[in-house]
């Protein structure tokens, strides 16, 4: 359908599956201090050239028109976003636009300990620091050269600054991180985390994705539940506009009482049938799905006459192409961009 014969929206955002999208991720770079074996790959990779990166004022007007659209959480993300210069500026902008409830970050932590106190100030309240093992040398192979010292010294600023219900995102991985999943658990539960299990999922075609890395929801419960008893916790259908998490918590022994939560794009048949999320690349362009290549440019947009009007029909248009389902597990149809690009 030609653009201009789309209709303009109507408050709020719902997909043809009835869907409202009220979240939105944002890449704010596809720049990775790190290189996670799961996510990135070393070379043949195509960066997107600075002057196709949104500026923070284009950033900030872009997640702006999606809040007058009902979006009311935003995360930001990357690559790692915490690379990219002035993001408190950013943080702060997005935190004042009315209908924004959260903005939330999604990082490596490695720059944390600097930014933490000016992150907070700004209005950040959510974060999300990726750790997928607890052995200093693993994690420096995981993520090739990473440091997880420093990520530990960033957990304890961010705390300092204030925030409070930080999660840990790991990758469970089989043949990496198998035998540890139910000390992470500990080590999060031990410094007042929230462990977060995510199922690999196989983007931009990395051998590490291969099947047999793959270890599914019901594993990775099983194995924890060898060292904590876990009982089901939560809604029903465990998706909240927070997120895509499902949460356990232990029953019994001395972390009683605490949650973790496994997200499973891989096993869980409903896990899109609820998804309230669109995502900007850090190419400028919008995606209605992580798992589907189809994009939207947003930057050509916000550049052109009228943007406002012009991005309320793209909008519309990527919204309108979101599939009720992501077709990942049919290695025909895995999506070959970059996680780092798209925004994980
Ligand atoms: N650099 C930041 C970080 O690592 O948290 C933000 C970007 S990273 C792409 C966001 C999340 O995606 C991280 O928790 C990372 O572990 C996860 N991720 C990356 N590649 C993945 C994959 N193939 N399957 C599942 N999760 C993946
Ligand atoms: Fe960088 Fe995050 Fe990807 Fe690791 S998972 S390479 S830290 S973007």
């Amino acid at each position: 359908m030609p653009a201009d014969a789309l209709p303009v929206l109507n408050e709020p955002l719902t997909d043809r599956f009835r869907r409202r999208i009220r979240y939105l991720r944002v890449s704010v770079t596809d720049r990775c201090n790190y290189r996670c074996q799961y996510c990135m790959p070393l070379e043949h990779w195509e960066r997107v050239p600075r002057h196709d990166v949104l500026t923070l004022e284009e950033l900030a007007f872009v997640v702006g028109v999606f809040a007058e659209l009902g979006v009311e959480r935003v995360r930001l993300t990357g690559g790692e976003p915490l690379v990219r210069r002035d993001l408190d500026r950013l943080v702060a902008a997005i935190a004042e636009l009315p209908g924004v409830r959260e903005v939330a970050l999604t990082t490596n932590g490695h720059l944390l300990d600097r930014q933490a106190a000016a992150l907070y100030a700004a209005g950040l309240r959510g974060l999300n620091v990726s750790i997928d093992t607890v052995r200093p040398e693993r994690f420096a192979a995981i993520t090739r050269g990473g440091d997880l010292g420093r990520v530990r010294a960033g957990l304890d600023a961010a705390r300092a600054a204030g925030f409070t219900d930080v999660k840990v995102n790991a990758v469970a991985i089989r043949g990496f991180n198998d035998d540890e999943l139910a000390d992470l658990a500990a080590f999060c539960w031990s410094e007042d985390l929230v462990p977060r299990f995510i199922e690999l999922m196989p983007i931009g075609d990395l051998d590490f994705q291969g099947p047999e890395h793959v270890l599914t929801t019901g594993e990775i419960l099983a194995r924890l539940g060898e060292r904590f008893p876990l009982a089901p916790d939560g809604p029903p259908s465990g998706v909240t506009i927070r997120g895509p998490a499902r949460y356990h918590r232990v029953t019994a022994g001395p972390f009683a009482g605490r949650k973790v939560g496994v997200i499973s794009p891989m096993t869980d048949d409903g896990f899109c049938e609820t998804c309230n999320r669109a995502r900007l690349t850090a190419r400028g362009g919008l995606r209605a799905c992580l798992a589907n290549d189809d994009e939207v440019s947003v930057l050509q947009t916000v550049r052109g006459d009228a943007p406002r009007e012009a991005l309320i029909r793209l909008i519309g248009e990527a919204v309108q192409g979101k599939l009720p389902a992501h077709r990942m597990r049919d290695p025909a149809t895995v999506p070959a961009s970059v996680m780092t690009g798209i925004g994980g």
